[in-house]
């Protein structure tokens, strides 16, 4: 005999945008179903040097599975792409390696700083380590700790997820934005 499907209380189902309903219709604007479909369909890619990356696998295989959020395909080609998850030591011989990562994704891009190291420079407060991959490419959200546990991980996804569903499609192109790039000598 069957058994019934047990239903997890804390499961939050993804809400359809604001709009008008009517029988048989639903009229609501692009820039919310796209950024409904931006939010739920992230390819994160990961760029792993260090202990923040092993952490990262157990963020993604069965226990945390973040594949729960719709990241479940991980890019490892720059242009197929549209988070960069930077974990670990970034050595400063590294440091136009990441950027030049970060210039061959295309626009809308988004990145994540995982770990002290990555945030800060962590332990490594030496000639030879980048204190902060924000020194050569924008970071929408750091994650601390050394290394942070997959939770954390979890919870600067969901971070960089509230910043997609509220960016509006022309962000991209406002001065504000190209300022920041600039600030980094990125056209
Ligand atoms: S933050 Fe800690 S765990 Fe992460 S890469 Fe640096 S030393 Fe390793």
């Amino acid at each position: 005999m069957s058994r019934p499907v047990q239903y997890n209380n804390h499961i939050k189902f993804e809400g359809i945008p604001e709009g008008y309903f009517g029988e048989g219709f639903m009229a609501t604007n692009l820039e919310k179903v796209v950024s409904l479909a931006r939010k739920n369909s992230i390819w994160p890619l990961p760029f792993a040097t260090s202990c923040c990356g092993i952490e990262f696998m157990a963020t993604a295989a069965s226990h945390y599975d973040l594949a729960r959020f719709g990241a479940e395909r991980m890019s490892f080609s720059p242009r197929q792409c549209d988070l960069m998850m930077v974990m670990g030591t970034i050595a400063k011989k590294m440091a136009p390696i990441v950027k030049q990562v970060y210039l061959q994704m295309a626009e809308p891009r988004w990145v994540l700083s995982m770990g002290a190291c990555a945030c800060s420079g962590g332990i490594f407060d030496s000639y030879s380590v980048l204190q902060g991959i924000d020194q050569i490419i924008p970071v929408d959200v750091y994650v601390p700790g050394c290394p942070p546990r997959p939770e954390a991980v979890l919870d600067g996804f969901l971070k960089i997820q509230d910043l997609v569903n509220a960016e509006g499609l022309r962000r991209r192109y406002s001065d504000q934005y190209k300022d920041l790039l600039a600030g980094y000598g990125i056209q």
